[in-house]
């Protein structure tokens, strides 16, 4: 169904202004332009700031400045989620006309209580709102009918996939009781409109994928991209990079020194489970691919961003 690598593929890096850049995101930047640059792609950049009470301009400012800094240069003009409600408002309404969305009144707390917590799973929405009928006021949120079924793929570097959404998440959510577009619903309006072809981003997304290319196919689109989901680094025990993180922040980086060809190489070796930098710092392996067998041979040996030098991270 999917899985078709595409070449002069258009990709996107999409940082939410919720934070500081890390070393994580660095990571990412260094597959999205690798990728792009070897298969002469084009990368997009969108500031996913659809979460208007996380979001902050002063996060904004401070990751366009590091990509700057470290070489990364978009190749279209950048555009913000905030800016694209009337897209993510037309694609709503046209699922309304379809049937597809309802309006929902649970909170997060009363969705807890009507479904069984199972450790390692996510939440479950189990459809409590689906035949109220309700009318949308403030405080209320849209939700996505899905169908149950699976959504099989091919991803770039874990291979087949087989996803369940409707099992996985339930009814999605398209925007918050506190009128938020959630991140599902703007991504997938944003990677049809924009014409993504080639989704990179870390496997932490990989549940999300699925669901993603149910809801673009009830968007109306008819060739979903094809997805890479790459490895995350990671500190000892498992704990993921955070936005607050000190040892692996950008600005720390910069103002303890370093050179952006450093931060690069160090960036680079961590995703090569050199596990360089930080000392500390591993990769986490991913899960086994179901099905065929994992094809991994896409990424090229050595991404290389405009100014990235060839200092090695010591
Ligand atoms: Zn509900």
């Amino acid at each position: 169904m999917t899985g078709l690598t595409p070449s002069h593929p258009l990709t996107r890096f999409a940082p939410s202004p919720t934070g500081h850049l890390h070393l994580g995101h660095v990571v990412n930047a260094l597959y999205v332009w690798g990728i792009a640059r070897a298969r002469a792609g084009t990368v997009l950049l969108r500031i996913e700031d659809h979460d208007r009470q996380r979001s902050r301009t002063e996060f904004e400012h401070s990751i366009l400045e590091d990509l700057a800094w470290l070489g990364f240069e978009a190749d279209r003009m950048m555009v913000r989620q905030s800016g694209r409600a009337a897209f993510y408002e037309d694609h709503l309404e046209r699922l309304k006309a379809s049937g597809l969305a309802y309006v929902c009144s649970c909170s997060r707390k009363e969705m807890a209580l009507a479904s069984p917590d199972i450790p390692g799973q996510e939440m479950r929405y189990p459809g409590t709102c689906r035949e109220r009928h309700l009318e949308w006021h403030p405080g209320l949120s849209w939700r996505i009918r899905l169908q149950p079924g699976d959504v099989a793929f091919d991803d770039e570097r874990m291979g087949r996939q087989v996803h369940s959404p409707s099992e996985q998440c339930g009814d999605l959510q398209a925007m918050d009781r506190l009128g938020n577009w959630t991140y599902q619903f703007a991504v997938t309006v944003d990677d049809f409109l924009q014409g993504v072809t080639l989704v990179i981003r870390g496997e932490d997304l990989l549940p999300s994928t699925g669901r993603q290319i149910m809801l673009a196919e009830l968007l109306g689109r008819t060739e979903p991209p094809t997805f890479f989901h790459h490895a995350l680094i990671r500190k000892p025990g498992g704990e993921k990079l955070s936005k607050a993180a000190k040892d692996t922040g950008i600005r720390e980086l910069r103002a303890a020194g370093e050179s952006p060809g450093r931060v690069l190489g160090r960036a680079d070796q961590a995703e090569r489970r050199d596990g360089a930098f930080p000392a500390n710092l591993t990769i986490v392996p991913p899960p086994a691919p179901r099905g065929e067998a994992n094809r991994g041979t896409l990424l090229p040996t050595a991404p290389s961003p405009p100014t990235r030098d060839s200092s090695p991270a010591g």
